[in-house]
């Protein structure tokens, strides 16, 4: 079976593409790797996507989700590990090789790591880089968010209003929107500036975390320290007709999800109207 197009990564780019390539008749396949939604599912309160009242992420991605079936876009799970290009391009994963005429790469960021002694090892246990993969860990506890961006006051706002005990803690003055900053404050959230984490261990009774000037005890530690693209191996050039690129993966200085749906959506009017094309001259001839 040869797809039209293929879409590696069903965060909102790769939603926004499935639903506008499925509209338009094509044969699409979405492939993700961990759960739909992408790094959206995370969001406290998303306010900037018109059309939406300030809802969580998670709450976002329930709707997306409708719309990916009321198009009936098929959707699977596994990582895409390379993409070759032959007559068509070849999709390959552990499992399985998948053939399409397109390709979609909206494959967004991946958390950067804080490169401390302890941390390797407490990973996906009591270090997390996602809330929603702590979220699957933890129910309640004290909780030490690491990063001073819009991303770790997010978190540590959505940890505060789930009844966890969060603290934030940053390298330099927090670079946040002075709003989150704000609303921490009035959460009672402590926040603690020009603070490094140094190591990360387990005591007696929890985590301890040592950092410059002072230990903190905690259930587990969330990090958001920053964040870098993600993609799999491509064996051919990137700016080869018929592989396109949408949202944080593309544009990773912007990272907010109403632009990564509308990357989509041009992608895949790019799609359209690029098969639609070949369709065309193949008639003719
Ligand atoms: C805490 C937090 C709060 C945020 N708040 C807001 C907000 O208020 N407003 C806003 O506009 N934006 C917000 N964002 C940003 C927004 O979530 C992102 O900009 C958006 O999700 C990017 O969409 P994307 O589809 O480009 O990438 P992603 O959402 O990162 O999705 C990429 C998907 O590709 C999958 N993938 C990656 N590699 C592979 C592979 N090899 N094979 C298969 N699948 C793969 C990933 O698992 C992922 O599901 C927030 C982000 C965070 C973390």
């Amino acid at each position: 079976m040869i797809y039209d197009s293929i879409i590696v990564g069903a965060g909102p780019a790769g939603m926004s593409a499935g639903v506008q390539l499925s509209r338009a008749g094509l044969k699409v396949l979405l492939i993700e790797k961990n759960e739909a939604g992408g790094l959206l599912r995370n969001a406290n309160c998303v306010e900037n996507y018109l059309g939406f009242h300030s809802p969580c992420g998670a709450e976002m991605v329930m709707e997306f989700q409708k719309q990916l079936e009321d198009f009936s876009v098929p959707l699977v799970r596994g990582e895409v590990l390379e993409i070759q290009k032959g007559r068509t391009f070849s999709v390959r994963t552990k499992k399985k090789n998948y053939f399409a005429r397109t390709v979609l790469l909206a494959t967004g960021t991946e958390a950067d790591l804080l490169e401390v002694s302890g941390e390797k090892k407490l990973a996906g246990k009591k270090v997390f880089y996602e809330l929603a993969d702590l979220l699957k860990n933890f129910n309640k506890g004290k909780i030490l968010v690491v990063g001073g961006g819009d991303v770790g006051f997010d978190y540590a706002l959505n940890l505060s209003g789930r009844g966890f005990r969060s603290i934030l803690i940053t390298r330099g003055e927090g670079a946040a929107l002075p709003v989150l900053k704000s609303r921490a404050g009035k959460s009672g959230i402590p926040v603690y500036e020009n603070v490094c984490v140094k190591k990360i261990g387990l005591g007696e009774k929890g985590l301890l975390v040592d950092c410059t000037q002072r230990q903190f005890k905690v259930d587990a530690v969330l990090v958001a320290v920053g964040r870098h693209v993600q993609m799999p191996k491509i064996g051919m050039q990137k700016r080869i007709k018929g592989l396109y690129f949408a949202g944080d993966v593309k544009h990773f200085a912007i990272r907010q999800s109403q632009i990564a749906a509308g990357e989509g959506l041009m992608a895949a009017m790019q799609i359209i109207h690029q098969l639609s094309n070949a369709n065309r001259s193949r008639n003719r001839k």
